[in-house]
């Protein structure tokens, strides 16, 4: 046994610090709460975990080769990510076919865990297509699915369950093991209901891209606030939703609420021109959009929606939650999200101001992974915190 300390001064622990080092062995924490004479630096947190992430670091998933995931993953490392789902918004199948393959691929190298795709359609609502392109959204066809299942690793499908054959195809993607997940839909109440209680797990990015929240009719987004074991996906880069909204659903949701990116290839790449799939992307301001002014992913990271949160007044350990154990409970995976002897060495260090300080996969060091690494911001800089709401009808 090689047991190695981290050299933190504590650890986060189902949601609470416990003072101390924490020892490691090979990919496993072995004890938290370890005596140390030298006195650690940062607190030792379990990895972050991104349900959806469409790119990163100039790298779009829907056309990335080897190298691109490579630099993707490093980026993503540096922002506390240990595990994450590339996802693909609506294309024709192949593409997808062909995106879906390189996932496998870059399932079997190193770097931040790759739980499988999170396929964004194409069974959505053209009504609510957001950034998609309309001529890739469907009617359910499970032989598609089929075919999508079959050509790499589908672990998550976001869906709009008000479409035709909804129903069958929500049976056959649990039957094979793809979480479900409500999202770019017109769905009312009443439809988001049987669809949750035929086993739909979560909602997607809530709010946007979805039937709008009114007095009487609460749609999709008033039934996700409100059901227990909903699952609640938020974009907390105070671009798509505003700070109040955010700080609602929270209040509503606690442990459900997901915090993801929805993150596109210009994240940590400053303002320009970028593409998600086949549409061009605009970014200024902290905001990606259409030239039309429709929103199209976000350019945040996972370790700022934390700092979003914690601005709003909730306790950095509960935040923390929402991008470790929140995600894992979406995915039904008990051994992710968790930092606990026996577990994973899947950690992220954090310093005071909740800054990423080195992140570990399997309990070896991606981040940082050279001094130059250490020297840079993990975020790259970027900074959404003060950037303009969105227009009212922009929905992504
Ligand atoms: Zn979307």
């Amino acid at each position: 046994m090689t047991v190695e300390l981290l050299g933190v001064e504590g650890a986060l622990v189902q949601g609470a610090v416990v003072p101390g080092d924490v020892a490691i062995d090979g990919e496993t924490v072995v004890e938290v709460g370890v005596r140390s004479s030298s006195g650690g630096t940062g607190i030792a947190c379990p990895g972050f975990v991104d349900l959806q992430v469409n790119g990163f670091a100039g790298v779009d998933f829907l056309a990335a080769d080897a190298g691109g995931y490579r630099r993707a993953r490093r980026a993503l490392a540096a922002t506390g990510v240990t595990a994450f789902q590339p996802t693909l918004i609506s294309s024709p199948p192949e593409v997808y076919e062909q995106a879906l393959a390189a996932v496998e691929d870059a399932q079997r190298e190193a770097g931040p865990r790759i739980l499988g795709a999170h396929l964004e359609g194409p069974f959505l609502s053209p009504r609510w297509k957001g950034a998609h392109d309309e001529r890739h959204i469907v009617d359910p066809d499970l032989r598609l699915a089929a075919r999508l299942w079959m050509a790499g690793p589908v672990s998550y499908m976001t869906i709009a369950p008000e479409r035709p054959g909804a129903g069958e195809l929500l049976a056959w993607l649990l039957a094979h093991d793809v979480v479900v997940s409500l999202g770019h839909t017109d769905a009312d109440a009443a439809t988001a209901h049987a669809a949750y209680n035929r086993g739909a797990g979560g909602v997607t990015h809530l709010f946007n891209a979805q039937r709008r929240f009114t007095a009487r009719d609460p749609g999709i987004s008033g039934v996700a606030l409100t059901r227990a074991g909903v699952s609640v996906g938020v974009i907390a880069d105070f671009v798509h939703l505003a700070p109040e909204t955010v700080l609602a659903t929270w209040r509503a949701c606690g442990p459900r609420m997901v915090l993801v990116t929805d993150a596109i290839a210009a994240t940590g790449c400053g303002d320009g021109r970028f593409r998600l799939g086949d549409r061009v992307v605009h970014v200024s301001d902290g905001a990606a959009r259409l030239a039309d002014g429709t929103l199209a992913g976000s350019v945040l990271t996972l370790d700022r929606a934390v700092r979003n949160l914690v601005g709003l007044g909730v306790a950095w350990e509960a935040a923390v939650g929402a991008v470790t154990a929140a995600p894992a409970r979406a995915l039904g995976r008990a051994d992710l999200g968790v930092l606990r002897p026996g577990g994973p060495a899947d950690i992220a260090v954090l310093d005071r101001d909740l800054s990423v300080r080195r992140t570990l996969v399997g309990g070896t060091e991606v981040w940082p992974a050279t001094a130059v690494d250490a020297a840079r911001r993990p975020d790259g800089g970027r900074d959404n915190e003060g950037a303009r709401p969105a227009p009212p009808d922009s929905a992504e």
